[in-house]
């Protein structure tokens, strides 16, 4: 038996059959380029969703943690460490003014997890507002704020029971369930998981204002969005407006796990000695690498790199408009990019898979785009052709079966 087919077979045996998959057998990267087992190439356009932000096995970053491990591998929060210090330092250049306080963990989830208990311990009150199309992990915390009813429904008898929700982009809908008893609105300021939403342009800002006048605490899950993503550090500065508790985690050590809340002194002081902690957060190899991906950021301007070849990338995905009906709608903002089409995509990731292109999907007929920063315009450019071609074969097994291209949602 090959590699692959011995590599799939022991996954498809032992692993919780938790994930849809792709067939692919992954076993290198560098920058945008990841290799599968024999060798074949591929552009990434997933990114370990949104993970691989400075590219896979960034020399910086490998660096950082072969140092670090050679030294100390372990050193719990209940001690002072020497790396720990250095991130801290590192993240305080990039935190949105006033949220000086930030409490490390080693995922999105638990970042949300944070920010939820943050905010309900703050204010003494129980409700929480949360958007339509949201998605803010899957712990029973983090899915109390999560909207998809798939992931909902099976646990919602044991979810928080006092999570409103409202019309993601409307502000007015939101404004109305904000009532003396919410303790938080949260939000991601760009959606991704359902499909790379980007509200319209007063919504923030009208929810910013209203929290600060009810007296309850804006939450801004930038797990997906931050960090250069969407061609600003933190996607809320697109409407200038600072949360009053900020989440980040996916690609902020360069793949190695980590989670990170952001809030102002006062609001992180309200969590008393032992009210909250986690044995692996703040642990010294994922700040070595937070570490060295903050400084990659900032060193070879990744940030503008993003909104640059994010702008090129979304260019060219409209230009497919010419030739293909059915892609319906492209939309995001920097390298967080979605193209909407009229039909089912799944033939359409297998045949990007043949031509080297690593795709992600939202439901069942968005392709997102999360690929890292440092892509290159060839790369890009081999997207487009590989995608180009994809739609032109769907579009010919939809003629062929007389399906027809409708505007239905499939
Ligand atoms: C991925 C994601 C999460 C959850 O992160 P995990 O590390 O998978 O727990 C939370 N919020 C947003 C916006 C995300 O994209």
């Amino acid at each position: 038996m090959s590699l692959r087919d011995k590599t799939m077979d022991v996954e498809e045996r032992y692993l919780a059959r938790a994930f849809q998959r792709f067939p692919i057998v992954a076993v290198r990267g560098k920058g945008a380029l990841l290799w599968d087992v024999d060798g074949k190439s591929y552009v990434d356009c997933m990114g370990g969703y949104g993970v691989a932000l400075v590219g896979h096995c960034h020399p910086d970053v490998v660096e950082a943690v072969k140092e670090q491990v050679e030294r100390l591998i372990s050193c719990h929060y209940s001690l002072y460490n020497d790396a720990r210090a250095r991130a801290l330092e590192t993240l305080e250049k990039i935190a949105p003014k006033g949220l000086s306080r930030v409490f490390l963990s080693n995922s999105g989830a638990e970042s949300v997890e944070c920010a939820l208990k943050l905010a309900l311990r703050y204010t003494g009150r129980k409700d929480i507002v949360a958007m339509t199309g949201s998605f803010h992990g899957k712990t029973l915390g983090a899915l109390s704020v999560t909207y998809n009813k798939k992931y909902r429904l099976p646990f919602e008898h044991a979810l928080y029971q006092r999570v409103k929700f409202a019309k993601y982009g409307d502000p007015e809908d939101a404004i109305k369930l904000i009532t003396d008893e919410t303790a938080a609105v949260i939000v991601e300021p760009i959606q991704g998981e359902s499909g790379i939403r980007v509200p319209p342009e007063d919504f923030l800002v009208k929810l910013r204002e209203a929290t600060s006048k009810s007296g309850c605490l804006l939450i801004a899950d930038e797990v997906q969005s931050g960090l250069g993503r969407t061609g600003k550090m933190w996607a809320c500065e697109h409407w200038e407006i600072v949360p009053d508790i900020l989440c980040v985690a996916k690609g902020m050590a360069g793949g190695i796990p980590i989670g990170a809340t952001f809030a102002t002194d006062e609001v992180m002081g309200s969590l008393k000695t032992g009210e909250h902690s986690s044995t692996f957060g703040g642990n010294p190899i994922a700040c070595a690498a937070a570490d060295a991906t903050i400084n990659v950021i900032l060193k070879e301007s990744l940030v503008e790199r993003a909104a640059e070849m994010g702008a090129y990338f979304k260019d060219r995905l409209t230009s497919l408009h010419g030739s293909h009906r059915i892609l319906r709608e492209v939309r995001g903002k920097g390298l967080m990019l979605a193209a909407e089409m009229r039909v089912e995509i799944y033939e359409v990731l297998m045949e990007l898979i043949r031509r080297g292109v690593v795709p992600l999907y939202s439901g069942k007929n968005i392709l997102r785009l999360l690929p890292p920063l440092v892509i290159e315009k060839e790369q890009v450019d081999l997207v487009i052709e590989s995608l180009d071609a994809a739609l032109a074969e769907e579009e010919l097994r939809v003629a062929e079966a007389g399906r027809g291209i409708s505007d239905k949602v499939p």
